[in-house]
């Protein structure tokens, strides 16, 4: 099977390999030396300030969401939410389980986040601002700089969500003045699930120590603390770190976050012509696209029996949407190790399902 998800995606052999392993012990100073230079390598590719912190919890990347939600924000805020999505409408619940007074800002599917959107909110007393860098579920990728400009002219605490946009789209935490990133393992750092990697500016950690957050397993100030030297509270993913780490030394290797967001550059524009190139009966429907996956609109057949079709008789994963998207849009994604022969062989199988008159 060649997967075309957006997680999980397809690792490298060396990442492979250390998942063939046998999982150690952990309360090492072999282990900690690992996590203090994941630590390290996280801050570099996010770019964050030198006073920055890393944690890495145990849980997917919602887990990551829920987590800077219960330890940054209180009922005293007043916070907006950009929800043009399922991962927008996920932060929606959240902020209402959690009871934190919030506004959200509705975008339709597929829609680019505009100056006109954020005007009525200006100077209106909100203290903290959420939303998806890349909205996975309908591939649009958030105008960053608007919202943080937003955010330092009204002096809100900036929440992003950078889980399937880190590595695939430029990121500069320090400059966006953003206060926590959160990402997952299973996306482009190409791992399996299981980790949810959070970068904390001295903002956040201030937030941190003075709020009491009421779930000890996701209390960051327990992850902090043990963080200081390279250790969890509890007991984490330990295969999963591990093999963070090697993937953060290979991108370290290759040339950092610039050459990998240039290689997934490359991969999905060289998709996209493709599907240019042969006519194929599909539209991208984002205003505004991410490196990491390309949104289709098939006009001739349900989105999700193309999926199914795909995986059934080609053996390949493209990416199913759900919900009132699920026969209108399937999306095919540009992360982990693929090659440009692995899009050869999709755009192929698009081909024999055209020769076919399936679409
Ligand atoms: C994948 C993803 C998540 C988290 O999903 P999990 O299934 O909990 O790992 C959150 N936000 C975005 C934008 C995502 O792409």
């Amino acid at each position: 099977m060649i997967n075309f998800t957006v997680g999980p995606v397809q690792s490298s052999d060396a990442v492979l390999a250390i998942g063939a392993e046998q999982v150690p012990y952990f309360r090492t100073a072999e282990f900690s030396e690992l996590m203090l230079e994941n630590e390290r390598l996280i801050k570099k590719f996010a770019h964050t300030t030198d006073d920055s912190r890393v944690v890495f919890m145990t849980c997917s990347g919602s887990g990551g969401m829920e987590t800077a939600i219960m330890n940054c924000l209180t009922k005293q805020d007043k916070a907006l939410v950009i929800n043009g999505g399922s991962f927008g409408e996920r932060f929606v619940q959240l902020l209402t389980l959690h009871e934190i007074p919030f506004t959200e800002i509705k975008l339709e599917h597929g829609k680019a986040l505009k100056p006109e959107h954020l005007a009525p909110y200006e100077g209106r007393g909100y203290t903290a601002f959420l939303l998806q860098k890349h909205e996975t579920s309908t591939g649009v990728h958030y105008d960053i700089n608007l919202v943080s400009d937003f955010c330092k002219r009204n002096g809100c605490f900036l929440i992003v969500d950078t889980i399937s946009t880190f590595l695939c789209d430029p990121f500069d935490m320090a400059a966006l003045g953003a206060s926590v990133m959160i990402t997952g393992s299973q996306k482009a750092l190409a791992c399996p699930p299981g980790i949810a990697v959070m970068a904390l500016a001295p903002s956040a950690l201030k937030r941190i120590e003075n709020i009491k957050c009421c779930c000890q397993y996701l209390d960051l100030k327990l992850a902090l603390k043990n963080q200081e030297r390279g250790q969890t509270p509890w007991t984490p993913a330990v295969g999963v770190l591990r093999q963070i780490n090697v993937r953060l030394k290979e991108i370290d290797a290759a040339g950092g976050d610039k050459v990998e967001i240039e290689r997934t550059a490359r991969l999905a524009n060289y998709f996209r012509n493709k599907i240019k190139e042969y006519n194929l009966p599909f539209e991208i429907i984002s205003e505004s696209l991410s490196n990491a996956v390309t949104p289709l609109h098939p006009t001739t057949q349900s989105a999700n029996e193309i999926f199914l079709k795909i995986k059934n008789e080609y053996g390949m994963w493209i990416c199913p949407n759900g919900g009132d998207m699920k026969d209108t849009v399937f999306r095919v994604g540009h992360i982990g190790c693929l090659t440009e022969k692995d899009y050869d062989q999709l755009i192929n199988a698009f081909l024999d399902l055209r020769d076919k008159k399936f679409i």
